[in-house]
């Protein structure tokens, strides 16, 4: 019996050897096999900038996609124009916007005062500039209404403006007559805005590039023709499926791709109080702007009147792009997420 008791002990000690030997194993393979489950998310950024369109008109719309963009992160009330009645007071015109969000300056840095364009100072890095110099395998992308966003602002391909920058364009549209003819009914500036958000959307779901930026206009001609009136509000409805078609494909990157997306949609300007047919000067409605995100880690200078050379910040934020010292010394904007 004693005997028959002490191999039913050392047969019950064996296997309790046996079963903390497979607990053993289980662990290891868990703690092995966990930094891989949990290696961070790819950084992808995109902004949008749809033209003129004020923030009051924007709130009033109907924008189901911008909406969505907003319940996924935030939308903020946001200005253009620099300091009012300083040094870098800047016009709230066109281009004179869109670069101050391309290098996170004012224009009396870019020295874009004006839609011509005729002498911007690139020492002033753009944002693509600063993620090619951080890492030239980042694949950048352009999605435009108006040729001269890449040709002259960016200055693609100019030594002056560090060479070639965009791995991707899609632009030049306007300037094709034969396919878009002219109307002043800017129907060939809707159909441009169309092809261009088709084409964004496209290569987002196919290609996932690491820095995008989307450009459209015809809400901005519709401004000046009809001003503050129905048809600027279907205009900007409009605009607002083109943006939907751009979001669903970053949704459907989310869901198939570990990366992590950080959508900007902005404008420009806003417009004038009286007619909202022009803009240009210092009045607080064409200074005023807004800025729509998915991003979830916004700090409170997001909801505290942010400018548009906030973006450039934000983004080389998400995107843990590296700034040379004296180009992030000469920025006037400072990021709006953690
Ligand atoms: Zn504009």
């Amino acid at each position: 019996m004693g005997e028959r008791q002490n191999f039913t002990q050392l047969f019950s000690s064996l296997r309790c050897l046996q079963y903390l030997g497979s607990l053993l194993v289980a662990l290891f393979i868990v703690t092995c096999s966990a930094p891989e489950e949990l290696s961070p998310a790819s950084p992808k950024a995109i902004f949008i900038i749809v033209d003129g369109i004020p923030a009051d008109v924007l709130e009033a719309t109907y924008t189901p996609a911008i909406d969505e963009i907003t319940e996924a992160g935030a939308y903020t009330q946001a200005y253009v124009g620099g300091e009012a009645n300083g040094p870098s007071q800047s016009p709230t015109v066109s281009a004179v916007g869109y670069n101050s969000l391309l290098t996170g300056t004012w224009a009396n840095k870019h020295n874009v005062y004006d839609n011509r364009i005729e002498n911007p100072n690139y020492q002033y890095w753009d944002i693509f500039r600063i993620a090619k110099a951080h890492d030239s395998a980042l694949q950048t992308a352009l999605f435009s209404t108006w040729l001269d966003n890449r040709t002259r602002l960016l200055g693609d391909g100019l030594t002056e403006a560090g060479g070639s920058k965009l791995d991707y364009y899609f632009d030049g549209f306007e300037q094709d007559l034969q396919r878009f003819p002219h109307d002043d009914a800017s129907d060939y500036i809707k159909d441009i805005d169309d092809l261009v958000s088709d084409e964004a959307a496209r290569f987002v779901q196919d290609q996932g590039p690491d820095l995008s930026w989307v450009y459209l206009q015809y809400t901005d001609d519709i401004g000046h023709r009809f001003g503050d009136s129905a048809e600027l509000e279907e205009a900007v409805t409009l605009m607002d499926s083109n943006v939907g078609k751009i979001w669903d494909a970053i949704k459907s990157r989310l869901q198939t791709e570990n990366e992590d997306w950080f959508i900007v949609v902005t404008t420009d300007h806003g417009r004038d109080l009286e007619t909202g047919k022009s803009h240009g000067g210092q009045s607080e409605r064409e200074r005023l702007i807004w800025i729509a995100t998915n991003n979830q880690n916004l700090n409170e200078h997001f909801f505290n009147y942010p400018a548009i050379v906030d973006i450039l910040p934000s983004i080389a934020t998400h995107l843990k792009l590296t700034i040379p010292q004296e180009i992030s010394a000469e920025l006037d904007g400072q990021t709006f997420i953690h």
